[in-house]
């Protein structure tokens, strides 16, 4: 049974309750982050962190945990549950009140619920993912810079991918600028010039993006811009990437049903990943 952390203690996930009037529960109203660890080694800690606060800060949930507290927190679950690739999601919801009303309610305590979840390993070396995505108008709402847990926007264009036999969705807006995936930021590669959407509020300034950028502006072969990208630069690219915490960077090899450059693994991704690797595992 793995153990989680409810407010304010460790015990294990079938004991863990909350309240039905918890307004993530009415409302969704609620933020949450996920740190990957490998061999418990965390990746990306602090922006992590970072990002948590400005969620808290964005959505006016009072909740001041320091740096320490979020690292004790992450470092005790991976400690206690014993997973060698492990993704730890924290969840802070405003909190249960007494009754159901939009407004926010004033002194609440937020619930903060966090556990452990296997992750898949990453090595680029080893990998042999390849995914097929699919492109979609973005239906999602005009704050995707705040990581909301009030996901079923994304959970509905996920959907329709996995209906159609994809791995993951690509939305744009509705003049073709290209934003993300359901769970993934995206990279596109033409003629060794990689570019990313810019981080705006289309987007959720994804950590694995903005770490892979660190590496990217590192590279003297590679060019690298962000920029707006219209879906047609995307069908017409040599390599398309997702990075998530959860996956790392992933090649795509398929969209709308057509190969993206020779429908193989890219030399710009064989080539970044490694480097990726080595800086940060
Ligand atoms: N965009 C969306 C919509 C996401 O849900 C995620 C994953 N949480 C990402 C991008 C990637 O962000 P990160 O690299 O911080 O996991």
């Amino acid at each position: 049974m793995s153990v989680v952390f409810l407010n304010d203690r460790y015990l294990p996930l079938n004991e863990a309750k909350i309240s039905p009037l918890d307004r993530g529960f009415l409302f969704g109203d609620g933020i949450y982050e996920l740190i990957p660890c490998y061999q418990q080694k965390m990746i990306g800690l602090d922006p992590h962190i970072e990002r948590l606060q400005q969620g808290l800060s964005a959505t006016k949930i009072a909740f001041n945990w320091s740096k320490q507290q979020w690292r004790e927190l992450v470092s005790q679950l991976v400690e206690r549950n014993n997973i060698p690739n492990v993704g730890i999601y924290i969840q802070i919801s405003r909190g249960a009140d007494t009754n159901r009303s939009h407004g926010y309610p004033k002194n609440i305590t937020p619930t903060l619920f966090a556990m452990a979840q296997p992750i898949a390993d990453f090595n680029p070396n080893t990998n042999n993912t390849r995914l097929k995505i699919k492109s979609e108008l973005d239906r999602r709402w005009r704050r995707c810079d705040i990581k909301s847990t009030s996901l079923l926007g994304n959970l509905m264009h996920f959907d329709s991918a996995q209906t159609d036999g994809y791995d993951e969705i690509l939305v744009h807006s509705d003049k073709n600028i290209v934003h993300e995936g359901s769970s993934s930021n995206i990279f596109v590669v033409k003629d060794n010039q990689v570019s990313t959407p810019i981080a705006n509020q289309t987007i959720l300034p994804g950590i694995t993006r903005r770490l892979l950028i660190k590496q990217l502006i590192k590279s003297t072969e590679i060019q690298f811009e962000e920029r707006n990208i219209l879906l047609s630069e995307a069908i017409e690219a040599d390599e398309i990437w997702i990075t998530s915490s959860s996956r790392q960077i992933q090649p795509v090899v398929n969209l709308n049903g057509q190969p993206v450059g020779t429908g193989e693994v890219g030399d710009v991704y064989k080539n970044i990943a490694e480097e990726y690797y080595k800086t940060y595992f």
